[in-house]
């Protein structure tokens, strides 16, 4: 499995966080949990686990928006404190008569593995396509976020949104606006001015 497929767990995690008002929040509790993220976790999901998974997904949510807003460096402190958080353990495996390819080693909690799968998925796609292509939901009353694999970089709403994109009409800001407009989300100075548009990390 190539490692970058699990920013899917990322983006999942994250968007959990998009439940509607007054409806329960699916990390609320072990049952709704395993609802929310299905077979991705291992294992059964106890209250500490619902505590490293909403921790995780609110440090997402800030990782996309700072990366959506033009703020990489923001982004990627952040994204560095939780890969420092949740260290993960290469191994080795050919299991199904596949090659011989990189997995994570089974070890910790249900909630460790999956943030840790989560964040060296984010990592690793950020080392291939660059930081530009986390994104928020353009509708700005929508907080999902995705990730922005298109050949083109034209992506610009979430999955749940994207086949509804023609009759959207309450956009959001232009990221270099909302660069100027942004405040920091805690922790670190802010480096909200806007960017020059530099071709995107690699
Ligand atoms: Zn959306």
């Amino acid at each position: 499995m190539n490692l970058s497929s699990y920013t899917a767990l990322a983006v999942r995690l994250a968007n959990t966080a998009a439940h509607a008002s007054g409806e329960p929040d699916p990390l609320g509790s072990p049952s709704a949990c395993a609802c929310a993220l299905g077979d991705w976790l291992a294992g059964p999901v106890t209250r500490r686990d619902l505590d490293v998974l909403r921790h995780v997904r609110t440090e997402f949510n800030a990782i996309f928006q700072a990366a959506a807003a033009g703020d990489d460096q923001a982004a990627m402190d952040r994204l560095n404190a939780l890969l420092i958080q949740f260290p993960i353990q290469p191994e080795m495996t050919n299991h199904g008569q596949q090659r011989w390819h990189v997995h994570l080693a089974s070890q910790g909690s249900a909630g460790d593995r999956y943030a840790a799968s989560a964040v060296i998925g984010v990592s690793v796609t950020v080392s291939g396509l660059g930081v530009s292509r986390l994104g928020v939901c353009a509708i700005a009353s929508c907080p999902r976020v995705f990730i922005d694999a298109s050949p083109g970089k034209s992506r610009r709403y979430c999955a749940e949104h994207a086949a509804a994109r023609g009759n959207v009409s309450n956009l959001r800001r232009e990221p270099a606006d909302l660069a100027r407009r942004a405040a920091p989300a805690g922790g670190g100075p802010a480096s909200a001015a806007p960017r020059p548009a530099a071709p995107a990390a690699s």
